[in-house]
């Protein structure tokens, strides 16, 4: 379902998504050449319960569905987008290597 957008934001559902402030990002595994791919709001609108900002597994973003959100920014035609973002996200959180283009599942539903 689209939103309708108006001159702040929007009515309705969003898809975090198709915002332009949804954006992808690696993080580094810590003592690899490894990678997980992650999601932010540049935002800043997602928080966790203390404050700190929240970050998502890029597999997991398309989950991420507002009621309403003032600074929703969508980048083209909802749906196409969408449908095309189910196509090619990941099912499962990989690992991506910085030298190679071996990739691998995280089993563990941590972050
Ligand atoms: S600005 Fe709003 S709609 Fe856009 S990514 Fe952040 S929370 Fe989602």
């Amino acid at each position: 379902m689209q939103g309708e957008k108006t001159q702040k934001g929007t009515k309705g559902r969003v898809y975090c998504a198709n915002c332009s402030h949804c954006v992808v990002f690696k993080q580094p595994i810590e003592s690899t050449d490894a990678y997980v791919l992650r999601v932010r709001c540049s935002m800043g609108k997602w928080k966790k319960k203390s404050g700190d900002e929240k970050i998502y597994k890029y597999f997991s973003i398309i989950r991420r569905v507002l009621e309403h959100c003032d600074s929703y920014d969508p980048m083209g035609d909802e749906k196409s987008f969408l449908k095309e973002l189910r196509k090619n996200l990941p099912i499962k959180d990989e690992i991506y290597s910085y030298s190679s283009a071996h990739v691998r599942e995280i089993e563990s539903e941590q972050g």
